[in-house]
């Protein structure tokens, strides 16, 4: 039944054999994993539109997809079901130079946009690290904060309208070409909501003038000096683009790994042995290169202009893909209280150390109160144990940084106990979900809701 009808509404672009279901049946990390019993591609609004009516009767589970780059399992299918790959809804509908707008589909690569939007001379405010795979829609479901973020906030404040279609059926769009919607913010509930409402199916993201950009860097005698130099910046007026800081270890296992060596190793010895952050500016003069030499000269540092500092930029922007050629990366990345982060990292060293688990420690800095720390974990995926022990690490990390008054981003099916905690708020959420899904047929069992 569910064959014939898929391959009725989707044709060539329903896959049921074991071999197209197994490259979906995990996202980037090893966390959670779980075979669909069908894969559909939508080309169109009307396609994705006859699913839903088609899963409404039949109680089937509708798993939205974008490029799979999760860390957290919300694109999985621990539950069995359709998973619904929108790798073909993935045209730039308008670029609008007046106004300041890109409306795009959901399954538009962030890069490509920003590569597009760089030809009518504009850029995205926002975009995460891993924008050369993820999609705009995967982006947006899960509220996403990156690189930008310290000067423009999160995703959500750059999406202006969606157009959705929800659990039940029905198609509307959430905002409009201002910022200005009155009324409940409709906009933002589907924001962060990992596919459990329904799919995206257009979104309508704030552009800028694509800006020139100066990158600045600073080398400390530890990383706790590291950490405190965050601090007094984010006390100054002034707005950098990002903000990046690591701690030695990733400082040398990045240039391992981006000279190519594939036994590039963590030398856990060196943790607080030194340190740097790194910032990227969008406006540079004379007041913020005194006020930021001033800074770095109270920690016996002083600040590379360009130069060394592009360098380092360079290698950390393509850093990410090419880890992965010596091991599965395992992270979890936690929103911590500016002035707890040095603490945080400390307990999280102690516990890799336990566990005997491979970390790095670095981050950026998403907002004038709150570092993003970024434990990232090396694993052998062949190694049972070792993934076990990540396994443990990372929950670890995670009730450490709650401790601390922190949070974590997007919860998926990894982390569906965090919501046990906070019994009333789940309640309401899942009567916002009962109202656009009423027959549960998205995302089940993500966010610990039906
Ligand atoms: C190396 C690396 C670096 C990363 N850096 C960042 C970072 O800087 N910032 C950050 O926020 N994240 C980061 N991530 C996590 C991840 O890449 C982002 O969450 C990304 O935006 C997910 O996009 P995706 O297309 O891969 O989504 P997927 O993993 O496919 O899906 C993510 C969630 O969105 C839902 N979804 C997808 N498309 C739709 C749709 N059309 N309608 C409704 N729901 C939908 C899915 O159901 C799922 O719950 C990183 C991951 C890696 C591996």
């Amino acid at each position: 039944m569910m064959e014939h009808t898929l391959r009725d509404i989707f044709k060539e672009r329903a896959f049921f054999e074991p071999a197209d279901l197994f490259c979906y049946s995990r996202d980037a990390v090893p966390c959670l994993e779980g075979m669909p019993d069908a894969v559909v591609q939508p080309k169109t609004k009307k396609e994705v539109k006859s699913l839903v009516e088609a899963a409404k009767k039949e109680g089937w589970n509708l798993i939205p997809r974008g490029r799979g780059t999760g860390t957290f399992g919300g694109a999985v299918p621990v539950e069995g079901g359709i998973i619904v790959d929108f790798a073909h809804m993935n045209r730039i509908e308008e670029v609008n130079k007046t106004r300041h707008y890109v409306r795009v589909q959901p399954g538009c690569s962030i890069s490509h946009i920003d590569t597009t939007l760089a030809r009518a001379g504009l850029q995205l405010p926002v975009i995460p690290w891993s924008s050369p795979g993820a999609s705009i829609g995967g982006f947006v479901a899960t509220n996403g904060v990156g690189l930008g973020s310290y000067q423009y906030g999160r995703i959500k404040q750059q999406v202006l309208d969606m157009t959705v279609i929800t659990g039940n059926g029905d198609e509307f769009s959430l905002g409009s070409v201002t910022e200005y919607t009155p009324g409940y913010n409709l906009c933002e509930l589907f924001v962060g909501s990992e596919g459990t409402l329904g799919f995206i199916t257009s979104i309508l993201l704030t552009s800028i003038n694509k800006q020139n950009q100066t990158v600045v860097s600073a080398f400390f005698g530890s990383f706790e000096d590291t950490l405190a130099c965050v601090q007094e910046v984010a006390l100054t007026d002034l707005c950098p683009y990002t903000i990046i800081y690591d701690d030695a270890t990733t400082f040398d296992f990045v240039r391992e790994v981006t000279l190519g060596n594939p036994a590039a190793t963590i030398d856990r010895n060196k943790r607080n042995s030194s340190g740097y952050l790194l910032m990227v500016f969008q406006q540079f003069g004379e007041q913020e290169k005194c006020t930021l030499e001033s800074i770095v000269r109270h920690y016996n540092s002083h600040l590379n202009i360009g130069g060394i500092s592009a360098g380092l930029w360079k290698n950390l922007s393509s850093f990410l893909p090419k880890v992965y050629r010596v091991g599965m990366i395992s992270f979890e990345d936690t929103f911590v209280p500016v002035d707890c982060v040095f603490d945080v990292a400390l307990r999280c060293w102690e516990k890799a150390d336990e566990l005997s688990v491979r970390m790095f420690m670095g981050g950026y800095v998403a907002s004038r109160r709150t570092l993003v720390l970024f434990p990232g974990m090396v694993v052998n995926e062949r190694d049972e144990e070792e993934v076990k022990r990540v396994k443990v690490a990372k929950d670890e990390i995670i009730k450490i940084t709650l401790e601390h008054g922190g949070g974590i981003s997007a919860l998926g099916g990894d982390k569906v106990g965090y919501l046990c905690g906070y019994p009333a708020r789940r309640k309401v959420m899942q009567d916002i979900k009962d109202v656009f899904d009423p027959c549960h047929i998205m995302n089940r069992g993500k966010l610990g809701l039906r």
